[in-house]
């Protein structure tokens, strides 16, 4: 058992936190509450290789794996940088089509991922499914060599800088009847494809959509993989780079609002030549918080070697608990820094309650604590389903 990075994952977290800490949470505030994207970071993330890190090297990637992208997506956020589409694009798109798409599919749409020209952000959430994907109401229907799909999608991140949207939709298996999911390659500008922008109470450059799809004909070689059957496969590869990529951003917020906090408590002196954080009452909640990143850090790196390794189902399990542990402690973090900084913790200057939103939306999505409890309660301690 070993707790060290590599020197090349050493290294990668070095640069990547030099990039981070360049722009800087100012920098992403900025650019939220001017309504634009961290273009600039984007493509400096790309042309330095970190937003492929995990792909292929013969598709223009670092052939790395989860560990080195959720070292990015934390490090980023360590610095004030939270970047969601890093989960969707390289972390769930690239994982999708690396395994499950066409050598077609990753020829074309793997590079321009892994260099950052390119993103594919994921579209499953539906208003009336909500956590229940069985019951997912969007349809593909075959009409010729074409796919035409129709349905509702909502609070889909990033739709605005997308080339494509991954839209997980039902099909009809001839046959037998049943129903069983699909994923299509969906261009952002397809005809019948509309959005309108949610307003979200989250201080971010990305944005959430509702996403009508409205007979949108799609050609059949938008299918991701070589045919139906790799549906559910290719749903269920990109869940473990999801929760283990969310839950690094979750573990990086949680050490940028403790790292914000500690410098202000360290020196600020309210009574006489104390320091405030010499007051256990306000050293304490930070120690407890800090202690809670890190043990959520642990399972992080638990689950990216186990994801790496090839261990799926174990990967599963861990990935589940560190996506819990990270959204929680994320959302502990910052609510202390908040605390602990009195009124400053208040102040955009301070860049602490600038993440309130987003700490408190991790532990609603990408899968909500209350899923997560369910699956460790149904397949680690046995229980039976109530849904
Ligand atoms: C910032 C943000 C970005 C997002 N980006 C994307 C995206 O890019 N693509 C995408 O597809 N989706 C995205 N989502 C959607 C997100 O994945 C869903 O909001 C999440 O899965 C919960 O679904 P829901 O909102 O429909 O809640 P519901 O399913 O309606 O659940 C509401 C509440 O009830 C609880 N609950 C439901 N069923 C059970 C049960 N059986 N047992 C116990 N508790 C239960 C839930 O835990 C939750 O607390 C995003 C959401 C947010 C907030």
């Amino acid at each position: 058992m070993t707790f060290d990075l590599t020197p090349e994952q050493d290294q990668l977290r070095d640069a990547v936190r030099a990039l981070g800490r360049r722009y800087g949470h100012g920098y992403f505030v900025e650019k939220a509450k001017a309504g634009e994207h961290t273009t600039e970071l984007w493509a400096e993330a790309g042309r330095l290789g970190y937003l492929g890190v995990n792909i292929p090297t013969e598709y223009g990637g670092g052939g790395g794996g989860i560990t080195e992208l959720a070292i990015v997506c934390e490090e980023l956020a360590a610095a004030g940088c939270p970047l969601l589409l890093l989960v969707v694009s390289p972390a769930i798109a690239a994982t999708v089509l690396n395994r499950h798409g066409t050598e077609e599919q990753r020829k074309r749409h793997l590079p321009g991922l892994a260099d950052g020209s390119q993103k594919i952000v994921f579209a499953i959430t539906e208003p009336e499914a909500g956590s229940n994907f069985h019951r997912l109401g969007t349809v593909a229907r075959r009409d010729g060599d074409d796919w035409v799909l129709n349905g509702r999608k909502c609070y889909i991140s990033g739709v605005d800088e997308a080339g494509h949207v991954l839209v997980v939709a039902r099909t009809e298996e001839s046959g037998t009847g049943k129903l069983k999911p699909a994923l299509f390659l969906v261009p952002t500008d397809a005809a019948g494809l509309t959005r309108s922008k949610l307003d979200m109470e989250i201080v971010s450059p990305e944005n959430q959509f509702l996403l009508y799809l409205d007979d949108v004909r799609v050609p059949a070689d938008a299918l991701l993989g070589e045919s139906l059957d790799a549906g559910l496969p290719a749903l269920f590869a990109g869940l473990n780079p999801e929760r283990i990529t969310v839950a690094a951003m979750g573990a990086g917020t949680g050490r940028y609002a403790i790292e914000r906090a500690s410098e202000y408590t360290a020196t600020r002196k309210v009574w006489g030549g104390r320091s405030i954080g010499s007051h256990q009452g306000v050293s304490h909640p930070l120690a407890h918080a800090a202690v809670q990143v890190e043990l959520a850090r642990l399972m992080i790196q638990k689950a990216a070697t186990l994801y790496d390794a090839g261990r799926d189902l174990e990967a599963g399990v861990s990935g589940n608990m560190a996506k819990y542990a990270a959204g929680e402690a994320a959302a502990l973090a910052v609510d202390t820094a908040v605390q602990v900084l009195g009124g400053a913790g208040m102040t955009t200057e301070y860049g602490v309650a600038t993440l309130l939103g987003a700490v408190r939306a991790g532990r609603i999505a990408p899968v909500s604590r209350e899923m997560i409890l369910n699956f460790v309660a149904q397949h680690v301690l046995g229980q039976d389903k109530s849904y």
